[in-house]
């Protein structure tokens, strides 16, 4: 059985920090299943970018997509209102991103590319974690210390530490050849089909549209919001070329983030780190990351990564007071009627 310091399951934006940041004597193992890519709008909002200027790392020009877009349509299908607000996002291709990050990880770290199956509490301490090896055959290893970066539907915090207590939807996006529309950006909001939100994205060539839903019934309530967005747009999407699916959380309480304990440590989505708002949650992963990569050689782990990671948890929270104005109909109405910080796009 191979023996580690650390092991981490799940090679996503947190994993693939976390793994960059050990220190060095330290024997790592990144498990990372890469097999399909995460499902996500791949828009590198600003607090994502100032994470990954906080360590000078530059995109290369290959993990960017066509077009780069400086507002985003807000459309609500209730009050048949929209506006434009400036964002400052960067569209990448999100698979070419987590590769460019894994890229980052140094030699010295065991990556294998496989799906982790299970977790356990070694007896006389430490974890055991299984995976197919190179053969097929289930491999086993051990180590002291334990880090869950996998993910909204997280293995290592289902096994370790039970269901986590926030608000869950199921997000489903469908990709379309782009047809002759203008490319855009959108968010959108339609309580008839759902209380979280959707938007639309344009990736090269193809036209993204996705959303997140109570799970169910999520299908359904997919295919009617598209429906009702394509009638709002005057605009056939055409028939979908891929379509996938994730769990996707909502933090909305303190109890919402579990950061783990006991030697294992979650990171990311995984801990519950993603805006409830806008469901931006790349710049969390790196964040939490790099506080669990300078918490862990302290005497009491999970006190300072609980003290590192404070100003995020309060921060994703505070988000909450946005959302009423997001998501109440009436104060959205009003906010969309007043046009406040919205441009005016000529032509429309
Ligand atoms: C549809 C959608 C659109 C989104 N759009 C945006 C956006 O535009 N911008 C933004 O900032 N955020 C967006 N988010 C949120 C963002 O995708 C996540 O918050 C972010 O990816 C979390 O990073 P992470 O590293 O914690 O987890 P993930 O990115 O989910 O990475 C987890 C990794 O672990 C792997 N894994 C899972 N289980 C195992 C296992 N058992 N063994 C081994 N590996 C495993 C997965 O394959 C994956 O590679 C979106 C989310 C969704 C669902």
């Amino acid at each position: 059985m191979e023996e580690y310091d650390i092991i981490i399951v799940g090679g996503g934006p947190a994993g693939a920090t976390l793994a960059r940041l050990l220190p060095e004597h330290l024997r790592v193992l990144l498990l990372c299943d890469d097999r399909r890519g995460k499902p996500c709008g791949g828009l590198l909002a600003p607090d994502a970018q100032k994470a990954l200027a906080r360590f000078d790392l530059t995109l290369p020009k290959e993990v960017l997509v066509d077009p780069q877009i400086f507002a985003v349509r807000t459309i609500d299908l209730t009050s048949r209102r929209q506006r434009y607000y400036q964002r400052m996002y960067i569209n990448v291709d999100r698979v070419k991103f987590d590769r460019w990050l894994l890229d980052l990880v140094p030699p010295r770290v065991t990556v294998r590319h496989a799906r982790c199956r299970s977790v356990v509490r070694a007896e006389g301490g430490g974890f055991l974690v299984t995976f197919p090896g190179q053969d097929g055959t289930l491999e086993t290893a051990r180590a002291a210390v334990l880090a869950g970066a996998d993910g909204a539907g997280s293995l290592v915090r289902r096994s370790l530490f039970g269901p986590i207590k926030t608000r869950q939807y199921t997000a489903i996006q469908q990709w379309f050849p782009l047809s002759s529309v203008n490319p855009f950006y959108s968010c959108v909001f339609d309580p008839a089909t759902s209380p979280c939100c959707s938007w639309s994205i344009c990736k090269d060539d193809f036209f993204i549209f996705g959303g997140a839903f109570p799970s169910r019934n999520c299908r359904s309530a997919f295919e009617a919001q598209k429906r009702r967005l394509a009638d709002y747009l005057h605009m056939d999407f055409g028939t979908p070329v891929k379509t996938e699916a994730c769990q996707v959380l909502r933090p909305s309480r303190p109890a919402s983030f579990c950061l783990g304990g006991d030697g294992a440590y979650l990171v990311g989505e995984a801990a519950g780190f993603i805006s409830p708002s806008s469901l931006e949650g790349i710049s969390s992963a790196i964040l939490s990351a790099t506080a669990l990569a300078e918490s862990l050689e302290s005497p009491r782990p999970l006190a300072a990564y609980r003290r590192a990671t404070g100003h995020l948890r309060r921060k994703l929270l505070a988000k909450n007071l946005k959302c009423p104005f997001m998501y109440n109909p009436f104060l959205r109405s009003l906010v969309l009627k007043s046009g406040l910080t919205s441009i005016r796009v000529e032509g429309r």
